[in-house]
């Protein structure tokens, strides 16, 4: 008896104790690897594909938010997904996945904080669906087909790998205000400041999205921009909008800045007859975002910083901060002001 007593015994630490101690070392390399990440770009694949392959998959209990209902708009369909799961797809189309992990840890946070706000809203606009996949409704979404398609062969499983641990590192965790999940607005590039909601969509009433600044992001494409229209097609345009729409280009102050916001875009604007908001103009012609320059020439031509409306995290300002030091938790106190990031 007691010989068999031994085998098990010897058995029982063949199967678990021994490779849990290799875990252990594996799980510890990888933290060390991982606080590396921002200072040096791994050219070793495969390493990439190891690092963020070390993940815990178990499903957190989200209690009545286990899953979500989703409307895939260009299909009308609805799919019911693990919350989680759906996470992947969301910070999948919403986030370059070569931004730091930090900045996927938070874009990952935030995307749960807007989805767990969303149903509990509870609006019901889109029938049985809690939450559509266009993000200029909701947020966007790519199922891991779609978005293999446009990753190179040879990054796929990396990419993908790095997506799911920016999830998974963060599962449960969401932001509050006053104990209440946040309205979790992001868009891509602030140009160096974020933009209050009263100047975008009017209203009040959430205190945590106030103007910040955030440094580095003139490196990022989506910082600057131009668009270029003859006389003719501008005119055309603001007149589509307001069609006693009347400028005189030879006169002085024809376009003229009358306000700034906070953030550093357009409040108000006189163009012509008309007194305009940034957002307006943003709108007609279809500019990446409400600060601009306007200059008159031949042409007139808008020169334009930053990419979005400028309302709470910029994606961008995540990678930057990431890059200079910031974790996760960091990213999202810098942009959404006076919040905690608790765990469901
Ligand atoms: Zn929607």
């Amino acid at each position: 008896m007691k010989k068999i007593a031994l085998y098990v015994g010897i058995l029982v630490i063949l199967t678990f104790i021994i490779p849990f101690c290799f875990t252990r070392v594996t799980v510890e390399s990888k933290t060390i690897a991982n606080g590396d990440m921002g200072k040096q770009d791994y050219k070793n694949n495969q390493e990439k594909i190891n690092e963020y392959s070390q993940v815990d998959l178990t499903p957190y209990n989200y209690n009545d938010y286990n899953t979500i209902k989703v409307l895939h708009s260009k299909t009308n369909t609805i799919e019911e997904l693990p919350l989680d799961e759906y996470l992947y797809g969301v910070v999948a189309a919403e986030m370059p996945v070569d931004f730091d992990i930090e900045a996927l840890k938070a874009q990952a946070i935030v995307a749960r904080t807007y989805t767990i706000y969303k149903i509990m809203q509870n609006q019901s606009k889109h029938g049985e669906a809690q939450i559509c996949d266009n993000s200029a409704c909701c947020q966007a979404w790519i199922n891991k087909e779609d978005r293999f398609e446009r990753w190179e062969e040879e990054k796929r499983e990396a990419n993908w790998n790095k997506i799911v641990y920016a999830v998974n590192e963060t599962k449960g965790k969401i932001i509050t205000y006053d104990g209440k999940p946040i309205n979790a607005f992001f868009h891509s590039n602030s140009g160096g400041a974020t933009e209050a909601p009263v100047n975008v969509w009017g209203g009040s009433g959430y205190p945590y999205l106030q103007t910040v600044q955030t440094s580095g992001e003139e490196g990022y494409d989506q910082y600057s921009s131009e668009a270029e229209f003859t006389k003719e097609e501008f005119v055309s345009k603001l007149q589509q909008a307001y069609s006693d729409f009347d400028i005189n280009f030879d006169e002085e102050n024809c376009i003229q800045v009358l306000e700034y916001t906070d953030g550093g875009r357009i409040k108000t604007i006189k163009i012509g007859n008309y007194n305009l908001s940034g957002v307006e103009v943003r709108t007609i012609f279809g500019l990446k975002s409400a600060n601009f320059d306007i200059q008159i020439g031949e042409k007139i031509n808008f020169k334009v910083t930053g990419y979005g409306h400028g309302v709470g995290m910029s994606q961008t300002g995540a990678d930057s901060l990431a890059k200079q030091g910031y974790k996760c938790e960091d990213i999202i106190k810098h942009f959404y002001v006076g919040v905690e990031i608790v765990s469901m």
